[in-house]
């Protein structure tokens, strides 16, 4: 059997004013062909998982496009048709083939598409005809009418952080082998709460994520049901369908899969009060972690979190920081090219005066003229060691340590979110050992800084990740949808909240 697959994975967010173009994919990842399995062979990443799958099966795997870029703003519709013609041409190319299975996203607006992943699966269904057509998707995928109508199965991860987009990928090509040897016709119930959450709320590790996640596996034990998936959906690609999702999949029975569905969705719906976000404010944190004890403290800048596609560039945390007067801890990290090209033509040990910071918009903290001590220099490019993605190199650009105030602060030339520990220790920093670590991260960090951490903190920041959604505006997302329109809490709690 042969087997096409081909990603584009961009979870955008509309609010933010880095254009999405093609230069974006390359800087992190555009793979053509065979590129693919240099990357990705022997990974724990869901490209890793679709190549074991077919390796188990024996199945030939023919991969045609792979790009996929840190999020960010709008994909222009020039990028978005130059991936999906390469990967449409490279369909073509394959000659006689017997199933696609895609990796996805899920959240990718272009400027010509609201729903990238509902227009590549529909495009991509036109070439493989009667064919198995199955995707996998990230867990902050936002579905759509067309996504279901067009693929056979829609898998996505059960975890955030995303630590099992491996074994989806496996998944996802054991289920094809299913429906090629004619034991499996996918029948798929769909449902979609009025809910938006927040990232916060999406950690699967406890409630109310982990209530639903847990409930989808206890359905997965029925024989007739296949796979279920559980999206808390991506607020800010701000389209019509965006927020939480139930996809459950049956075996040739459509009454079931829609009552599981149901049931998934009253379920959230029931517990929509506890989809509330309460971070904690800045400066009290801070002040707890000068006080602190037992170290490390892990805090996280939950409003500029480039995985959610944030510029990362951030100074309010820092300035407060400086503020206090706390030393002895890293903050990871600040996205400046034109700062760590300074500190390198400066020369290690030596003083360099930055603008740091602060540079892409007014959301996340004016730049920060400091002078700092150039600690550390390094080429940014380590190989992560999971729980997420292990294997997969990874790519900082020039980076540059530069001590600030008693504090080591990362300053990258490219922007990725810190959520390997192996990202400290390529540059000589011993996360364990350190008094507090700031991530810029919503969730994801905990997977590999909850073993080390004495205690996290999620900070309310402010920026592009801020889980203050009533200040964004929506304009295209549906209404009325919990929580923006607050009075969907119930009559009780709104009097309970009025009381307080
Ligand atoms: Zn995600």
């Amino acid at each position: 059997m042969r087997i096409v697959t081909g990603t584009i994975s961009h979870e955008t967010n509309v609010y933010s004013n880095i254009r999405t173009d093609l230069e974006e994919f390359k800087k992190r990842r555009l793979l053509h062909g065979d590129e693919f399995f240099k990357d990705f062979d022997g990974t724990k990443s869901p490209a890793g998982g679709i190549i074991d799958g077919c390796k188990q099966h024996g199945y030939e795997l023919i991969p045609t496009v792979f790009a996929s870029a840190v999020p960010s703003g709008t994909i222009t519709a020039e990028a978005f048709d130059t991936i999906l013609n390469g990967i449409l041409e490279g369909i073509k190319a394959a000659g006689k083939y017997d199933a696609a299975v895609m990796h996805l996203h899920g959240a990718g607006v272009s400027e010509k598409y609201p729903d990238i992943e509902g227009k590549v699966l529909s495009e991509v269904r036109k070439l493989v005809r009667d064919k198995p057509l199955i995707a996998t998707f990230d867990l902050h995928a936002n579905y759509t009418k067309q996504m279901v109508e067009s693929a056979d199965m829609l898998i996505g991860y059960d975890t955030y952080p995303h630590i099992d987009g491996y074994e989806r990928g496996v998944e996802a090509v054991d289920l094809t082998k299913k429906m090629l040897e004619g034991k499996l016709k996918p029948t798929l119930g769909f449902t979609q709460p009025p809910m938006l959450p927040a990232l916060q709320v999406q950690f699967t590790g406890r409630y109310p994520m982990k209530k639903l996640i847990d409930e989808a596996h206890r359905m997965e034990e029925t024989p007739e049901v296949e796979t279920i998936t559980v999206a808390g959906g991506f607020p800010w690609s701000d389209i019509p369908e965006a927020g939480m999702s139930f996809i459950v999949t049956t075996n040739n029975d459509q009454t079931l899969a829609d009552k599981l569905a149901k049931e998934l969705h009253d379920m959230a719906w029931n517990m929509r009060r506890d989809f509330l976000v309460s971070p904690t404010p800045l400066k009290q944190a801070l002040r707890h972690a000068t006080q602190a004890t037992e170290t490390p403290i892990i805090m996280a800048d939950i409003g500029d979190n480039p995985g959610g596609g944030t510029p990362e560039d951030g100074t309010v945390v820092l300035k407060a920081i400086l503020e206090e007067g706390l030393t002895g801890g890293v903050l990871a990290l600040i996205w400046d090219p034109e700062a760590v090209k300074k500190a390198i033509d400066t020369g290690l040990d030596k003083t360099v005066d930055v603008m740091l910071g602060g540079h892409t918009d007014d959301m996340h903290g004016a730049p920060l003229l400091l002078s700092a001590k150039v600690k550390h220099i390094s080429d940014g490019t380590f190989i992560s060691n999971g729980p997420m993605g292990s294997g997969v190199p990874m790519d900082m650009g020039p980076t540059a340590i530069l001590e600030i105030g008693g504090n080591d602060v990362i300053v990258t030339s490219k922007r990725l979110q810190p959520l390997d520990l192996t990202l400290y220790k390529a540059l000589g920093i011993k996360p364990e050992e350190q008094r507090y670590i700031v991530v810029k991260s919503s969730v994801h960090f905990r997977a590999a800084h909850e073993p080390i951490a004495a205690e996290i903190i999620e900070l309310d920041t402010p920026g592009l990740t801020s889980p203050r959604l009533a200040g964004f505006g929506f304009k295209n997302i549906r209404r009325p949808i919990f929580p923006l329109d607050v009075e969907m809490l119930g009559i009780t709690e709104l009097k309970s909240m009025k009381d307080e």
